[in-house]
Formats: structure tokens, sequence, C-alpha cells
């Protein structure tokens, strides 16, 4: 479908489903430019926590609580926020009624003048989006570079904020994905796909399926590129796919130099590199990387590989990736002290975010884990654990099933320590047992519930407590 940059919502009766932060912007975006606007959530007013006062000031029409399909008596157009399955009833009700559905991300690709740079996968995706903005806002400047998405701000506010001339970086996620149409990135990127969300898409072929989405409608056209991982085994099919559609892929790999390939971003000699066609643009070397472990590698070649098919000059390119510092709570440095190293990893709310840091680090380490237990198997974390940790520090609920697998995996008695709901006590053990050259790691591999909001106010508190040493 050809994109209408004029897009006009005059004379339109749009319900948006769900009030949360990106459903609100649409519904306020729609009303602004025209449209009588229904929002629509199956929570009470009670159980919403985003503010409605600017939607009630707009004149947009609340239906909370009980949904049901009378709502959509006269609807023109439904706009489905990402926590809303295209399973749910009302979705399902339009679908019967032939209203066209679409995602609050498509209105945003509707309403966007300059191109899109989009990127999925299971993890990753907001260390790479956030330095994929960086490095296009090196080339535009931050006026004219917006990210948006899945990642706190609404994809359509970015999309009106910047106008034509820079740079739209997109975080979507798989739900984001779901009620999408005709949504065409110019770069559209696959971090990888792994296991996750199945409850919501049911199998794996399902879900890869709604990934692969994010390239659906790209094609031969000048200036597509979809970039994907070449190591990963699910994407490498998605790599076969795209091809088969004629977009020019960009394959990325931490492991093999992709001779074959006629694009790529690999490692050569240490060295993130990108090829083009004949030409080989070396960047900078992984060990100038200030994020750290094999993971942020691939995030690094994505995101450089994404900068660089978006135009993005080189020399640009090797100085953000120089700069750029690892988002909070992943991987965060905090502090040296007495030659101790204080990292921040609270987003680890799950063993395989913590076996990716706890192999990011050479150093011995002193482990602090636990928390709201998410109860999965811990025998592979156990044994990263015993190698690499000098002391285990448990804290929170899950400390006693941690404390028996660890003994279990062979880590000595002696070296499990446990700081009860106290986060400021498993510092202090940490302080007291580590030598200089140490690092002493969060890394919970469990969700933070039993005893803060999230894992971004673990993360803060963590912060406070070792900036408050002496
Ligand atoms: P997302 O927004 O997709 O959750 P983040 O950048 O916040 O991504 O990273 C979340 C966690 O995923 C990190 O703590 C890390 O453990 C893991 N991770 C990050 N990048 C990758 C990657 N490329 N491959 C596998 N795991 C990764």
């Amino acid at each position: 479908m050809e994109k209408n940059l004029q897009e006009n919502f005059a004379g339109e009766k749009i319900l948006v489903i769900g009030a949360g932060i990106s459903g609100i912007a649409a519904a306020l975006t729609a009303k602004r430019m025209g449209a009588d606007v229904i929002l629509s959530d199956s929570k009470s007013e009670d159980k919403i926590t985003d503010d409605l006062t600017a939607l009630r000031e707009a004149g947009v029409e609340l239906l909370l609580g009980p949904q049901t399909e009378e709502q959509l008596a006269g609807i023109t157009r439904v706009i489905a926020s990402p926590a809303v399955p295209c399973r749910a009833p009302l979705v399902q009700g339009a679908f019967k009624r032939g209203i066209p559905v679409e995602s609050e991300v498509e209105m945003a690709y509707h309403l966007a003048a300059a191109p899109i740079y989009a990127i999925t996968g299971t993890n990753g995706k907001t260390t790479t989006v956030t330095l994929t903005g960086q490095l296009f806002a090196a080339k535009y400047g931050r006026e004219k570079t917006g990210v948006g998405g899945n990642i706190g701000t609404p994809l359509v506010d970015e999309a009106l904020r910047i106008g034509a001339e820079g740079a739209l970086v997109a975080e979507i996620s798989s739900y984001q994905l779901e009620a999408t149409g005709d949504f065409h990135p110019r770069i559209s990127a696959i971090l990888n796909i792994t296991p996750d969300h199945l409850l919501r898409h049911g199998t794996m072929e399902a879900y890869q399926s709604v990934k692969e989405k994010i390239f659906a409608q790209q094609s031969a056209a000048e200036g597509d590129f979809a970039v994907l991982n070449y190591d990963d085994e699910l994407t490498g099919k998605s790599i076969f796919r795209a091809k088969e559609k004629g977009i020019p892929v960009c394959p990325f790999s931490t492991v093999d130099q992709l001779a074959g390939e006629k694009y790529g971003s690999y490692l050569k000699d240490g060295r993130l590199t990108i090829r083009d066609e004949d030409k080989e643009i070396p960047l900078v070397r992984q060990s100038e990387l200030n994020i750290k472990g094999r993971h942020n590698v691939e995030n690094a070649l994505a995101a450089a590989a994404i900068a660089y098919f978006g135009g993005v000059e080189p020399e640009l390119i090797i100085k953000v990736l120089r700069e750029f510092m690892p988002v909070e709570h992943r991987i965060e440095p905090v502090r040296e002290l007495a030659g101790v190293k204080y990292y921040n990893d609270s987003k680890a709310t799950n063993t395989d975010s913590a076996i990716k840091a706890l192999e990011s680090f050479q150093e011995p380490l002193l482990l602090i884990a636990g928390g709201d237990d998410k109860m999965t198997d811990l025998t592979d974390f156990m044994k990263l654990v015993k190698a690499k940790c000098r002391k285990l520090v448990l804290v929170g609920a899950a400390a006693e099933r941690f404390r028996n697998e660890a003994l279990k995996g062979g880590i000595a008695g002696s070296d499990i320590l446990e700081a009860g709901y106290d986060l400021a006590k498993a510092v202090e053990l940490c302080r007291r047992e580590a030598k200089p050259g140490d690092v002493v790691l969060l890394s919970p591999a469990c969700a933070s519930f039993d005893m803060f909001t999230g894992f971004e106010h673990r993360g803060r508190v963590f912060k406070e407590i070792i900036n408050g040493l002496d």
C-alpha cells in the first residue's frame, strides 16, 4: 500500500483498545487529527496506572470495565495497544465486521515522514535500539532522531516530533508486530529468536512468523535492508526467507566472517567490521566497547550495520561505538572502590540473562543473586557460578532453593552467604570478602517483587548503597 503522509483522521470514528502509554498516545493523536475517539480498556479505572487526564481534557470518550462488541458500533477503525492480543474478543469482533485493525506501531508508520529503522528480537532490543538511536543522532542530531516503541516512548509521538529529514528508530516487540499489516521499515533487524512469550503465540513457528512480519513489506526496493542474526538457528531461517523475497540481507555474526555474503557485519581479528559488496569497513575493536559480553558484541554489530546501511558515516559509527555506555541496569558499571569493581545487572530477572552476565567477566566474581524465584532450572547457572564466582551471596525469597541447588552443583557451603531480605547486607558481605581485582556483580536471576517494585527500583537501591560506601 502507498504510504499516505497526509493521513487524516477527520470523519473517522476510532476505537483504541488498551489504556497504556501507547494506547493513550494513539488516542490523543487521532483526536488531534480530527477523529472521534473512544478508548476502551477491560480494566476498571482504579486498576489503570496511567494518567487519563489528558484524554478527558481532549474529549476522548472512555469506556472502562467489561468490554462488549457494542463498543464497535459505528467504528471505522480499531487501533490495538501492544498488550492486546489479536484473539481478544473485541479485536475478533472488529475482524468479523470487516473493521480495519491496526497497531499503534502501524499508525506511527503511517504518520512518520522519516524512514523507520525497526528492531525486534527476544533479547537485546533496548540496548540495540538505544545504541542505534545514538548512531543516527550523531548524524542527524537529537531533534531529528526519534527513538520509541516498546522502549517507553510511544512511536507515534516520536514520529510526529522529528519531521522528515532524520531517522525514527523503533523497538518493536512481537506483540506489536501481531496487528501490523503494511508496516514497512527502511531497515529491519531481528536480533535473535529464543523461546519466550510462547503463551501468547502458541508455538515457536507462530512466534517466528510474527517476528518476520518486521520484513514482510520489504523488497528489493532502494534502501531496504534486513539485518539478521547469522548465528541464531531460527533467524538463520529468516535470512533464507528474506533473501527469497529479494530483500538485501546483512547478516551479522560473532563467529563467522560471512565470506559468501554480499553484505555482512562480523568480527575480523577482534574488530567489528562491515562488508558492503567489495568494500570492507573496519570499525572498532571488540575490546574498545564499554558494553560487555558476546551478546553485546552481537548488539553492536547489528546496530552498526543498521546505521551504516542507513547512511551514517563510518567515522561517526566508530566514535559512537567507542563512547556508548551500557543502558541502566544492564551490566552497568557503578563504581570502583579499593580495587574492586561493582556492577549493576538488575535487569537479569532470569537465569539466561544472569548467565550472559557471568560469561561477560574474566575477573573473579562475587555474585549477588536471588529475589522473587521464577522456579527455572538452575543447573547451568550453578555450573557457571561454580566456575566463575568466589562467593555467591543470596537474597530474598529464592535464597533457600538457590542454596540447595548451589550445593547440588558442587559449590562449597562456605562459599554461599545469605543476607536475608537485606541488599545492603549482601553488599557488605561482598565488600568484606572481595580482593583487589575482583568484581562484585548484582545479577539476580530472579524477579524483584519480593523486595522491590521492579528491577529498576532494585538496581537504583543497589547503586545508592554502593555510592554510599566509604
Ligand atoms: P530487551 O529490551 O530485549 O529485554 P535488553 O537490552 O534490555 O533487551 O537486554 C535484556 C537482557 O537480555 C540482558 O540483560 C541480557 O542478559 C540479554 N541480552 C541482551 N542482548 C542479548 C543478545 N544479543 N542475545 C542474547 N541475550 C541478550
